[in-house]
């Protein structure tokens, strides 16, 4: 038996915390959420390509604030299975060995739970290695989830013990500690989005906000890309001090990003006579990284005619009459892909493990917090408030390990 975090569907529930969880930060991980402390089975493997793996650190990303605030769409539903152990980004230890893998290897997890994993014939993204894109991830020999961390058969990484397939891991270098390991399931986010932005040399590029995923894009943008000015919304100090360390050349408040990006680009500023103020001119290319109806609109509104918006959060509804009217190509960027085009067919983990050693992010993993599962109502409260708090990552140590027991760079 082992201890894990679950989550479990209650319509009821749902609807209340969908009604109170943005506005009372409490309310997440009050009596209302969809989360409790259990005992269960450890999830068992049964079959070739899938091992055990002790969960070592686990963090807690935007999308599982979303599920437990109730904001996440209904489209996604039925690409879940109930109940399940949360925890997609994982960093773990396997149990066993699992093909050239030997028990001891600590792993990270890509946690699409693709064609590969589920046992069936390639589908036609997963044949062209658009793992992220696969479109088997209701069938197959384990229950419906789009990741690991979303299906019932897995577990995820906010429980002791998990299952995942060979083909989600990523063996992690003795010079990562755990700390920096874990932010690499979201670094490879950054880069796929930085990859979908398209961004051409000296073109200027806004980033709406400023939390981890904001700050992982403007890295991954410097690392990937030829982008002239990066122009970064941040809310709190430690995001604006980060955002420059960062690469950005100018971090600006929410209700600034129009007057900071008319600025650089030259462009015009139209008020309306009701609703938000845009502009005509603007950056080539924005990524929204939070997913509020505000960010997206400010990335809407900000953008030149012709120009691209990538949606690189779960997205919000916004007032689209800017992409009619300025003909935006706006594009999703959805977790990362096992062979990246625009990386001569590389997968993002593999630039994504690269960049998790720089000093960047170890100043940031030196910031991770964690807490013991025991302690969850704490943690998600902090995850919810960590910008406030100038936290990037907050995490679940499942074993209780503490950070003196986990590895650390001697660099
Ligand atoms: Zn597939």
């Amino acid at each position: 038996m082992m201890l894990a975090l679950q989550m479990f569907r209650s319509l009821p529930r749902h609807v209340a915390a969908r009604a109170v969880g943005g506005r009372m930060p409490g309310i997440l991980s009050g009596p209302a959420a969809p989360l409790r402390m259990v005992t269960v089975d450890e999830p068992r493997v049964a079959r070739p390509g899938w091992a055990r793996l002790r969960s070592r650190l686990s963090g807690i990303c935007g999308s599982d604030l979303g599920a437990l605030s109730g904001r996440t769409s209904l489209y996604f539903s039925s690409l879940v299975s109930m109940p399940l152990v949360p925890g997609h980004e994982v960093v773990g230890e396997l149990l066993e060995d699992c093909e050239d893998l030997p028990a001891g290897t600590r792993v990270v997890l890509d946690p699409i739970l693709q064609c590969r994993a589920r046992g069936v014939d390639l589908c036609d993204q997963c044949s062209t290695g658009a793992t992220n894109l696969c479109d088997r991830i209701t069938v197959g020999h384990i229950s419906p989830g789009l990741q690991t961390g979303f299906c019932a058969d897995t577990g995820g990484g906010w429980g002791q013990q998990l299952i995942a397939h060979r083909s989600q891991m990523y063996a992690v270098p003795d010079a990562l500690a755990d700390e920096q390991a874990v932010l690499v399931e979201p670094i490879a986010c950054a880069v796929h989005t930085a990859l979908r932005a398209k961004v051409g040399s000296g073109d200027h590029v806004l980033v709406s906000g400023a939390g981890s995923v904001g700050l992982l894009v403007v890295l991954a943008l410097r690392e990937l890309t030829r982008a002239g000015s990066i122009t970064v919304v941040a809310k709190h100090g430690r995001q604006r001090e980060l955002a420059r360390a960062f690469g950005a050349t100018d971090v600006v408040a929410p209700e600034e990003v129009l007057r900071g990006v008319r600025r650089t680009t030259r462009a015009f500023h139209v008020k309306p006579d009701f609703g938000s103020p845009y502009l005509l001119g603007g950056v080539d290319v924005a990524v929204d990284a939070v997913g509020s109806k505000q960010s997206l609109q400010t990335a809407l509104h900000a953008t030149r005619a012709g120009g691209r918006v990538v949606l690189s959060g779960m997205p919000a509804a916004a007032d689209l009459s800017a992409v009619w009217f300025r003909e935006l190509e706006v594009a999703g960027s959805y977790a990362s892909s096992a062979t990246e085009a625009a990386l001569d067919g590389r997968p993002a983990f593999e630039v994504a493990l690269r960049l998790a050693d720089s000093p960047a992010i170890k100043e940031i993993g030196e910031s991770v917090v964690s807490y013991p599962l025991h302690r969850w109502r704490e943690a998600i409260d902090h995850a919810h408030s960590a910008g406030r708090l100038g936290t990037i990552k907050v995490a679940f140590d499942p074993n209780d390990r503490g950070p003196s027991a986990r590895p650390r760079s001697t660099s």
